[in-house]
C-alpha cells in the first residue's frame, strides 16, 4: 500500500475526533487525505448519506491511483482495502466526486449530502472478511458522528439505477443492516411496485430499472418479471423507511 502516514491532527480542525466515539468495533486508523478531486459541499450541506462502491480495479494500489489523479477526476472519502485496512483519500467535510449522475429521494446533489466509500474489488470477486470488519467499524463511526440512521446507507447502483452497478450482487447488504448499519425488509402487504420504490428513495425511472436496482441489492438470486415477492420486499422498505418523509410531513 502507497500510503502509511499516520491520522493524527487530520481532523483536529472538524471537532469530530474520531478516538472519543463509541463504536463497538475497533476504529480503523487513517491514512492521510490524499486526492485532490474534492472541493466545498454546496449550499452548506452536511452528509446524510452514505453511497458505498467498488472499485471495478484489479487492485487497491491502482484505484487509490486513480482516485487521486488529478485527470481521473473522481474520489471518495475512503477507500478500504481488502486487507481492511482504510485509506482516507478526502475529508469528511469535503465533497468528494463519486456519485455522479443520479438521485435518493428529493437529494439530486448526492455528492454534497453524502460520504463515499470504495471498496476494493474487482466487481467478480466475494468481499474478504477484513475488509467487511474494517467497513462496518468505518460506518459505525460515520454514521453515529454524522447521526445518519441506517436506511440512508445506500449503494451507487440505487442512486443511479441502470447506470452503474456497484458494490453489487455479492456485496452483503444483510449483514450490514443485522449490524445496524443498513436496512434489510420483511415481506409486507404487496402494493405498487413502482410507488414503493421511489417512496423508498429510488430514482422516478421505469419500472424496469427500478426492478433491477432492488433485486441488485435485496434479491440477487431472483429471476424473471415482477412478482409478488418484490412488491412486498418494497412495500416494507416505502413503510418503515420513506425517504423524505421528514420534509414531506414539514
Ligand atoms: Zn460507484
Amino acid at each position: 500500500m502507497a500510503t502509511a502516514m499516520p491520522a493524527v491532527g487530520i481532523l483536529r480542525g472538524s471537532g469530530l475526533p474520531f478516538s472519543k466515539q463509541s463504536s463497538r468495533k475497533p476504529v480503523p486508523e487513517l491514512s492521510a487525505y490524499l486526492s485532490p478531486n474534492a472541493g466545498p459541499r454546496r449550499n452548506g450541506a452536511l452528509p446524510d448519506l452514505v453511497v458505498i462502491h467498488y472499485t471495478a480495479m484489479p487492485g487497491c494500489a491502482e484505484a487509490e491511483a486513480r482516485l487521486c489523479d488529478p485527470a481521473a477526476e473522481v474520489s471518495a472519502h475512503y477507500l478500504v482495502s481488502e486487507t481492511g485496512h482504510v485509506i482516507g483519500l478526502v475529508p469528511e467535510e469535503m465533497r468528494a466526486w463519486h456519485a455522479g449522475a443520479g438521485a435518493w429521494g428529493n437529494c439530486t446533489d448526492v455528492n454534497s449530502r453524502s460520504i463515499g466509500i470504495e471498496l476494493a474489488n474487482g466487481g467478480d470477486a466475494p468481499f474478504p472478511e477484513p475488509q467487511m470488519a474494517a467497513l462496518e467499524g468505518l460506518l459505525t463511526d460515520i454514521l453515529h458522528r454524522w447521526q445518519i440512521p441506517p436506511e440512508r446507507v445506500i449503494g451507487h447502483s440505487d442512486m443511479a439505477p441502470a447506470r452503474k452497478s456497484d458494490p453489487g450482487p455479492r456485496f452483503d447488504w444483510k449483514r450490514l443492516a443485522l449490524n445496524g448499519l443498513s436496512v434489510w425488509p420483511e415481506p409486507a402487504e404487496p402494493g405498487d411496485f413502482a410507488a414503493d420504490a421511489r417512496a423508498f428513495g429510488y430514482p422516478d425511472l421505469a419500472e424496469a430499472a427500478l426492478l433491477a436496482a432492488f433485486r441488485l441489492r435485496f434479491r440477487p438470486w431472483a429471476s424473471g418479471g415482477l412478482s409478488d415477492e418484490d412488491r412486498a420486499l418494497i412495500a416494507d422498505l416505502a413503510t418503515r423507511f420513506p425517504v423524505d418523509a421528514v420534509q414531506a410531513q414539514a
